[in-house]
């Protein structure tokens, strides 16, 4: 078995990922390229996977968008030279769905990511993931490397980052609406609930994560997806049963709706997989929810 460094290592991804290494925050500062270099150099991974990122909602996006690049450049142009210099011969790297143009035609596929620019809540970050592309398509042409990476669409699941207004919608609504229950207050949610996602459980990601870094070489980013669109209403509504939350909701309209919706196309992986079982969304927000209800208060906020 090759010795795999999984990056991210105790994030809601990378805490799901089988690997002989893990490593978080704390124990290696991704953004300093000496500690990169230093830590590859002693441990030489054959295989990475590089689930690291500073990531967040719609909000944490539009507000912090000078770290959101630099911290997401860094950590990614360090890790896959990093590899390429020490070895490794299989990494594996996240982008997002929020790499494709603002103005596309749907479904997104792979080879929709460099056409226009993406929207303008999250541009910062997604331009910074789309640099990952351009680095694995110019280490491919110039060294040969057959470094892959994926798309999964919006992911949620256990050991997420339950912040309360920087989180994605799903941890930052599980949290809000048990904090509201138990202070017996209503529920405030943004937007208009109407843009629709792609939700994608955390331990199926895990999975086809770990199947894709030993068997897909492709230079085409793959999508992870279930293809099926929840809209932010319904979704708010699955939490609210499962919490048995019986307050009020208040649908904040000030706060912003982001990107309407960001339909994919799961038809390769489906072909590659033909047999893999996505989680449903509401079996995999069942088990987030009780995740969250036995770790709370020592969840990431
Ligand atoms: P996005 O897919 O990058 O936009 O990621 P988000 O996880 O931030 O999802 C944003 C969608 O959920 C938008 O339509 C928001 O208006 C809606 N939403 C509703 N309540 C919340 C909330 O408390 N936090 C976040 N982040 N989004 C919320």
């Amino acid at each position: 078995m090759a010795k795999r460094l999984v990056t991210g290592g105790t994030g809601m991804v990378g805490s799901a990922i089988p690997a002989d290494l893990k490593i978080g925050r704390k124990d290696c500062n991704l953004g300093d390229w000496q500690a990169v270099n230093a830590f590859f150099e002693k441990e030489k991974p054959e295989e990475v996977i590089h689930t690291a990122a500073k990531v967040g909602g719609v909000w944490a996006n539009m507000h912090q968008k000078g770290d959101f690049f630099r911290e997401n450049v860094l950590m990614n142009t360090h890790v896959i030279e990093a590899a390429r210099l020490h070895g490794t011969k299989r990494l594996l790297a996240f982008l997002s769905t929020c790499v494709f143009p603002d103005q596309v035609s749907y479904p997104l596929d792979p080879q929709k990511i460099h056409l226009g620019p993406p929207h303008r809540s999250n541009d910062a970050y997604a331009y910074a993931k789309r640099m990952v592309d351009v680095q694995l398509q110019a280490y491919r042409e110039q060294y040969g490397l057959e470094y892959i990476s994926v798309i999964p669409t919006n992911i949620y699941g256990p050991n997420d980052l339950f912040d309360l207004e920087n989180g994605h919608v799903v941890p930052a609504l599980i949290h809000r609406c048990f904090l509201a229950r138990e202070k017996g207050e209503d529920l405030s949610v943004w937007g208009s609930g109407k843009p629709l996602r792609e939700f994608i459980f955390s331990e199926d990601v895990a999975q086809l994560s770990d199947w894709a870094v030993s068997n897909y070489t492709e230079a085409e980013p793959l999508i992870f997806s279930t293809s099926e669109e929840v809209s932010i209403k319904e979704m708010v509504e699955m939490i609210v049963e499962l919490l048995n939350f019986k307050g009020k909701l208040i649908w904040q309209s000030d706060k912003p709706d982001g990107q309407f919706r960001k339909p994919s196309d799961n038809s390769k992986i489906r072909s590659l997989l033909p047999n893999f079982q996505f989680t449903p969304v509401y079996e995999g927000l069942k088990k987030t929810i009780s995740w969250f209800e036995e770790n709370y208060p020592q969840i990431r906020k």
